[in-house]
């Protein structure tokens, strides 16, 4: 109970201040307002409470931003007037998959645009706001791709496999391009620079650029690559590459580099087309689990400077877990690049809750954050917060 009244404290503290923060119109509680304690818990206290810590200002330069994940017939001037009420500043727009674009690409299979070119009435709509967009990519999911692309690619052995010979479809219920495949990869990158040099975007996002699965790909072009790239003698596929097999090691190395070399390919084409363009990555919150789970090492991105910013998926509802998590986050980026992270707004219970990790996320030290993500749930349950 002790802990339900610290949290509503702090919530009722945290909303004082962000609206000194962001907006100095509202200066007081609403006395209508319902207790966000139990008035039982309310009356039993007597005794002065501990004071929540005082709320870290917001960084000069803070990036309050938000995923927005499908254009197609947005109401752009709509969503650009909400971020602006609610003081964010980037929005960060799903324009691609490995198989399909929302605009006429010239690189994805499948272009979804209906007559309207979605990129640039956001563009518009945002720069009128003073907003910047970011374009996000989501890498190897055939999310939208038309069904005799996802037909060809599964015929021509592109797509991953498990160890029955199906394909998987881990999400979205599509199938995913396999990173060894050297076309899917080369794909990728000529995706991102297409983005990046197609429309003034302040950025370009990688995101689920992983493996999706800890299981191994099956796939003949796996084997055959794993075999040749590290000349080790495969007799039993998965199983050699599997947890406990001769070569798990060696192949979970194989698979975390290739999609390490992929992202210094992309960053350095995208850089090379558009100097000014921001490349970043949205990433696996602990690193720990993202190179072994799904051989993303984004520390390695990061040291290698990669990317301009990185944005860790920190989903986390719990404020110590969020606040654990953090640190780690941190202690892996040493300042050397922006660090925004990703917060689960849509996991959170309240507008208040929301307010409340923003708060842990500069109290983090973090240089910004992004929230997952624009809906009609998020403007019902979370917007009326963040405007007031
Ligand atoms: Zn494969």
């Amino acid at each position: 109970m002790r802990y339900f009244r610290l949290i509503a404290l702090a919530a009722v503290t945290l909303a004082g201040l962000w609206t000194t923060a962001c907006a100095p119109r509202r200066t007081s509680q609403s006395p209508s307002r319902p207790p966000a304690t139990p008035p039982s818990t309310v009356q039993r206290t007597t005794t002065p409470v501990a004071t929540p810590p005082p709320v870290a200002a917001a960084p000069q330069g803070e990036l309050r931003g938000i995923w927005l994940h499908d254009p197609r017939g947005e109401d752009w001037r709509r969503v650009m007037a909400d971020l602006h009420a609610a003081k964010l500043n980037a929005i960060f727009v799903k324009f691609s998959t490995g198989g399909a674009a929302y605009y006429p690409s010239h690189v994805l299979p499948g272009s979804y645009h209906a007559g309207r070119d979605e990129p640039a009435l956001c563009l518009a709509a945002a720069r009128q706001y003073g907003i910047q967009v970011h374009a996000w990519h989501v890498c190897f999911q055939m999310k939208d791709a038309p069904l005799d692309a996802q037909s060809r690619a599964i015929r021509e052995g592109r797509v991953q496999l498990d160890r029955y010979g199906r394909v998987r479809r881990p999400s979205y219920r599509v199938p995913v391009l396999c990173p060894s495949h050297d076309w899917n990869r080369l794909q990728e990158t000529r995706a991102m620079v297409e983005l990046a040099t197609r429309y003034p975007f302040d950025g370009v996002q990688l995101d689920y650029i992983r493996w999706p699965e800890t299981e191994p790909c099956c796939c003949t072009n796996c084997k055959k690559r794993f075999t040749r790239d590290t000349r080790c003698a495969v007799r039993s596929w998965p199983a050699d590459v599997t947890k406990g097999g001769r070569f798990a090691a060696q192949y979970q190395q194989w698979r975390e580099q290739i999609i390490t070399r992929l992202v210094g390919e992309t960053s350095a084409a995208v850089r090379q087309a558009r100097p000014s363009v921001k490349i970043s990555g949205a990433v696996w919150s602990d690193v720990t689990i993202g190179r072994h789970d799904y051989a993303q090492n984004w520390k390695a991105w990061v040291d290698s400077g990669y990317l301009d910013f990185v944005c860790p998926m920190n989903y986390a509802t719990d404020p110590a877990t969020f606040t654990r998590r953090l640190a780690d986050e941190r202690a892996q980026v040493r300042n050397r690049i922006p660090l925004y992270v990703g917060i689960g707004a849509y996991k959170l219970n309240s507008g208040q809750a929301l307010l409340q990790q923003i708060s842990l996320a500069r109290r983090g030290g973090a240089d910004g954050w992004v929230l997952f993500n624009y809906d009609d749930q998020f403007r019902a349950r979370m917007l009326p917060a963040l405007c007031r």
